[in-house]
C-alpha cells in the first residue's frame, strides 16, 4: 500500500522534473545560442510552462498523496524526500498562478532589457522594468508569508531555512575581520604582481586550458558541456547533463580560467547528486549557499592556492609554450592573488569580494523592507562602494547595472554568495585534516581524492539536511566564518607580510 502511493509520488515528480528540465534548456538555449529575435517567444513559452509545472506542484491529488504519506511511517530516506516536497507545495500554493506566470514572462523580458542597458550605461532603461520586478517579488513574499521580514521569504527560495536575522551576526563578524584585513594589506602597499600577466592569451588555448582543467578536477564532458555566454552560469537538468559556460577575453587570461573552474565546481555538484534520484528533492542540491561552496572551494581554495600554480605552470607550459617564460609558479600564484579593492564583484580578490555581496544583501534587504526604492539604487549603491572600498564608479555599468541577478528576479540570492565562502572553508579545512598530502596532490594535478571527499559528504545528500546541518555534519562546524577568516589571514598575511 505504502509503496503504492510512494510510486504515484515519485511519478508525479517525474512529470514536474521533465517540464523543468524542459525549462532548465530553454533558458541556457536563451543565454548561449539564441539569435536575439528569439526572445518574445521564447518569453511566452517559458511563462506557459512555469504555469504547467504549477498546476502540477499545486493539484489537490498531489497535496491529498503528499498528506497520505506525510501520515505513514516511512523509511528515513523517503520521508525526507516526502518532507522537502511538501515544503515546495505549500510555499508553491501560497503564490497566486497569474504571479507566477507574471515573473516569467517579466523577469525573461528584464533580462534581455538589463543585457542592453548595461552595454549602453543607461539605468533608465532598465529602472521601469526592475520596479515592475521588484514590485513582483514583493507580492510574492507577501503570499509566501514570514517571521522576521520580508525579505525572509525570499531568501528561504535559495538558502531554506535561512533567515536575515540569522545570517546577520555571522555578516558582521565576517566585515569586522574583513575590514581589519584590508588595513593590513593596505599599509603594505599596492602590489602589481599581476602585470606579468599582461600579454595575449590566444582563444583556442585559454579553450584547451579550461577543458584541461575541468577534466583534472573530475567534470565528466559526456555527461556535460562547456560553452560561452556573457554572465558565466551552470545549468544542471540531470547529474547526466549539465551545462557549464565560460567567457573568453584574449588578454586577460584569469577570466576564461576562473570562471571555467568556478562553474566546474557548480558542474562537480550536480553530476555528483544521485542519478536515480534526479527531480526528487534528495536528487536535488541542498541549497545556493552549499553549491557557491562548491564552486568557491575549487576556485579560490584549490586553483588560486601555491601547490595549484605548480600544476598550472605545467599546463600554460604544454599549451602556451612560447608565452610563458618568467611564469613560474611563485609568479603566478603572486600574480593570482593580488589585493585591489574594484568595481566589478565578479572580478574581486578573495578578501574584498564579499564587501561587495554585504552591500547588495543590505541593499535588498532595505528595499524589502520599503525603506529604499528602486530609484535611489544607483546613488546608494555609489555612496556604499566608496565607503566601504574606497573606489566609487565612474558610470552605472560599473555600478549597479553589473550584475544580471535582479533582472531575472533572484532577489534575496546574493547572500547565498558569501554563505558559500563561508562553507567553503570550512569545508576544505575538513577535507584537509582526512586527507593529510591533499598539497602534493593538488600539486600533482590528482584531484581525485578531493572530489571523492566532496561527493561523500556533500554531494550524496541531496535536500537531505539544512546547509548549516549538512556543514556541521561534513565538519563538525555549522555556519561560523572563524575558519573563512583563519584562511584568509593566513593566505594573505604570508602574500603581503
Ligand atoms: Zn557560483
Amino acid at each position: 500500500m505504502m509503496e503504492k502511493i510512494y510510486a504515484s509520488y515519485l511519478d508525479h515528480l517525474q512529470g514536474i522534473h521533465a517540464l523543468n528540465t524542459a525549462l532548465g534548456l530553454l533558458g541556457w538555449d536563451q543565454e548561449t545560442y539564441m539569435p536575439p529575435r528569439g526572445l518574445h517567444p521564447r518569453a511566452a513559452a517559458r511563462a506557459h510552462l512555469t504555469g504547467l509545472v504549477h498546476d502540477r506542484v499545486v493539484v489537490d491529488h498531489f497535496g491529498g498523496l503528499l498528506e497520505e504519506l506525510g501520515g505513514l511511517e516511512l523509511p528515513e530516506d523517503m520521508a525526507a524526500s516526502v518532507r522537502e516536497t511538501r515544503r515546495d507545495r505549500d510555499r508553491a500554493v501560497k503564490v497566486p498562478r497569474d504571479l507566477v506566470t507574471e515573473l516569467a514572462q517579466t523577469t525573461t523580458l528584464a533580462q534581455q532589457t538589463w543585457a542592453r542597458a548595461r552595454n549602453t550605461d543607461d539605468w533608465p532603461a532598465f529602472a521601469p522594468i526592475l520596479a515592475k520586478v521588484v514590485e513582483l517579488k514583493r507580492r510574492e513574499a507577501e503570499a509566501v508569508g514570514y517571521q522576521g521580514e520580508p525579505y525572509d521569504a525570499l531568501l528561504d527560495e535559495y538558502e531554506p531555512g535561512a533567515s536575515a536575522a540569522d545570517i546577520e551576526p555571522v555578516f558582521a563578524e565576517l566585515r569586522t575581520g574583513l575590514v581589519e584585513l584590508m588595513g593590513v594589506i593596505h599599509a603594505a602597499g599596492p602590489r602589481h604582481d599581476d602585470a606579468v600577466l599582461e600579454r595575449e592569451w590566444p582563444i583556442d588555448g585559454q579553450d584547451r586550458l579550461s577543458r584541461q582543467v575541468l577534466k583534472a578536477m573530475g567534470f565528466d564532458f559526456d555527461a556535460g558541456r562547456l560553452d560561452t555566454s556573457t554572465h558565466p552560469f551552470t545549468s544542471g537538468t540531470s547529474p547526466v547533463d549539465v551545462r557549464l559556460t565560460t567567457m573568453f577575453d584574449p588578454l586577460d587570461l584569469a577570466k576564461s580560467l576562473y570562471s571555467s573552474i568556478h562553474e566546474g565546481g557548480h558542474g562537480l555538484y550536480e553530476q555528483g547528486l544521485p542519478e536515480t534520484l534526479a527531480g526528487t528533492p534528495l536528487g536535488q542540491a541542498c541549497s545556493l549557499g552549499i553549491h557557491e561552496s562548491q564552486s568557491r572551494l575549487w576556485e579560490n581554495q584549490v586553483g588560486r592556492s601555491r601547490p595549484f600554480m605548480d600544476y598550472l605552470a605545467g599546463q600554460l607550459k604544454a599549451i602556451f609554450p612560447d608565452r610563458v617564460s618568467g611564469l613560474g609558479p611563485d609568479v603566478l600564484y603572486r600574480a593570482f592573488n593580488v589585493v585591489r579593492p574594484s568595481l566589478i564583484r565578479i572580478e574581486a580578490d578573495e578578501v574584498t569580494y564579499n564587501l561587495h555581496v554585504l552591500m547588495r544583501f543590505e541593499l535588498e534587504r532595505a528595499l524589502f523592507r520599503g525603506d529604499i526604492e528602486v530609484s535611489d539604487l544607483p546613488a546608494l549603491w555609489n555612496e556604499r562602494m566608496t565607503a566601504d572600498l574606497g573606489v566609487t564608479p565612474e558610470n552605472d555599468r560599473e555600478g549597479v547595472l553589473q550584475d544580471i541577478h535582479w533582472s531575472f528576479g533572484a532577489l534575496g540570492y546574493f547572500p547565498t554568495y558569501t554563505l558559500g565562502n563561508i562553507y567553503s572553508a570550512t569545508l576544505f579545512d575538513a577535507a584537509g585534516r582526512d586527507l593529510p598530502d591533499l598539497d602534493a596532490k593538488i600539486a600533482a594535478g590528482d584531484l581525485a581524492p578531493l572530489l571523492d571527499w566532496m561527493r561523500t559528504h556533500v554531494h550524496a545528500h541531496g535536500r537531505r539536511w539544512t546547509s548549516s546541518e549538512l556543514c556541521r555534519r561534513a565538519t563538525g562546524t555549522g555556519l561560523d566564518c572563524t575558519h573563512f577568516l583563519d584562511y584568509l589571514r593566513t593566505k594573505f598575511g604570508a602574500l603581503y607580510a
